[in-house]
């Protein structure tokens, strides 16, 4: 790939959104020596970054459709240790990431047939599944409930306190030098002066002010159709899903080993005692309310697995609005303008695809090299 840019010695990588992939990227770009800039409207690592539950789910969700998806949340699981290595000693932050596999299990004969023809699936496909019935499930998963009739066991699917990552990401963002700027709103781009600009509301004086960047990386979730500036006249189409997710936290006994997922909820235990109970799935648009319903649907899901949550205390409520696109797949790579990237429409699995979002974005902006991993998840697909 060969493009000429303005030096970013001169003028920054601007980035759009400071959530989980805007901040995943921007590390990249500092450890490699851009200079970057976070403009971030709220404060970074909100909205769906921090709604997310943290499973790098690559397996337990691998079903007859999107094979290419799969692929790649495998890929980037693959990288996940490592990066998350790197990433604790250069923020000094811990991070939970956890290893010790998830089980996804079956309440009724029904729930059981599709848990079955899922598993033969990932078999065929390679990965390391196990089936269990209802007595080897509660075996290893003494919390599980005396319903469940069968369970798979995902032993390479992780998990990671999301709200750690974020934070940790955005100390070692500043850390490398990368400037990050809270409360700023960005109404849109020019690349098309010789110096590409990004036009953002000054929050101190209310003012439209604008940046000059040697590219602009839009990583804006699911606000990302809302830029004006996209080189076609229109952005990508992303819409919000909202998702409602608790936080409770446990008290001995009840002691979670695993990731469990059921047909209509998860639990994702942290190593702190807190537990992630989620989630519900919304075509609400930006509706941010917590409501009833959707704190019963979740709680319903999951006592129907965990029954010993009942007993456990209720910390908060979260909304998140997971970005999809069309094809409810990612978009990572250059627009039709080579100086803005977009990495975006990560809906469910942005947590775990992050680390590849970010990798990819690496080579492509700094070594300016193709990443055939993501070629699939290109922009101009549409
Ligand atoms: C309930 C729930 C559970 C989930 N669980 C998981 C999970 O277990 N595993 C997993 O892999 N994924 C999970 N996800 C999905 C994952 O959270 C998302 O895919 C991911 O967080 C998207 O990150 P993002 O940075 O693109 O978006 P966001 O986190 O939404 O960040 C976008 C940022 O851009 C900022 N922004 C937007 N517009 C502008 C603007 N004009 N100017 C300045 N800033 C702007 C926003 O304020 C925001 O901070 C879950 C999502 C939800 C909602």
């Amino acid at each position: 790939m060969s493009q000429s840019y303005p030096s970013s010695a001169s003028h920054p990588i601007v980035v759009v959104g400071g959530g989980v992939i805007g901040l995943s990227i921007a590390w990249r770009l500092v450890r490699r020596g851009e200079s970057v800039v976070i403009l971030e409207r709220d404060t970074v690592g909100q909205s769906a970054s921090r709604a997310a539950a943290g499973m790098l789910a690559a397996a337990a969700e691998v079903g007859f459709e999107e094979p290419e998806l799969y692929d790649l949340c495998r890929a980037s699981l693959q990288e996940w240790p490592g990066f998350a290595a790197e990433l604790e000693s250069e923020s000094g932050a811990a991070l939970d990431y956890r290893s010790f596999g998830t089980l996804v299990v079956a309440d009724d004969r029904d729930a059981a047939e599709a848990l079955r023809r899922g598993y033969r699936f990932q078999k065929e496909q390679g990965y390391p599944v196990t089936w269990l019935d209802g007595a080897e499930a509660l075996e290893v998963e003494p919390m599980l409930s005396p319903r469940i009739v069968a369970a798979v066991s995902v032993p390479e699917d992780h998990a990671v306190d999301n709200r750690a990552l974020t934070q940790a990401l955005a100390t070692a963002v500043r850390q490398g030098g990368g400037v990050i700027r809270e409360g700023v709103n960005v109404i849109g781009m020019d690349a098309d002066p010789p110096t590409p600009i990004v036009q953002f509301v000054n929050p101190a004086t209310g003012e439209t002010e604008q940046i000059e960047a040697s590219r602009i990386v839009v990583a804006a979730g699911a606000w990302t159709s809302a830029l004006s500036g996209w080189p076609s006249g229109n952005g990508p189409s992303i819409r919000p899903v909202k998702g409602q997710i608790l936080e409770l936290k446990t008290r001995a006994p009840f002691d979670l080993r695993h990731v469990v997922r059921g047909p209509h909820a998860y639990l994702v235990p942290r190593s702190d005692g807190r537990l992630i109970v989620g989630a519900t799935s919304e075509e609400m648009g930006f509706d941010g309310r917590m409501t009833v319903g959707g704190v019963y649907a979740v709680m319903d899901g999951a006592w129907e697995i965990v029954p010993g949550i009942l007993d456990q205390d209720l910390l908060s409520i979260d909304v998140g609005f997971r970005p999809a696109s069309v094809d409810h797949q990612p978009i990572i790579g250059f627009t039709s303008n080579p100086r803005i990237f977009i990495a975006t429409g990560h809906y469910r699995h942005g947590i775990v695809l992050s680390v590849i979002t970010a990798l990819a974005a690496e080579r492509m902006l700094v070594d300016e090299e193709i990443e055939p991993r993501v070629a699939a998840f290109a922009p101009d697909r549409f």
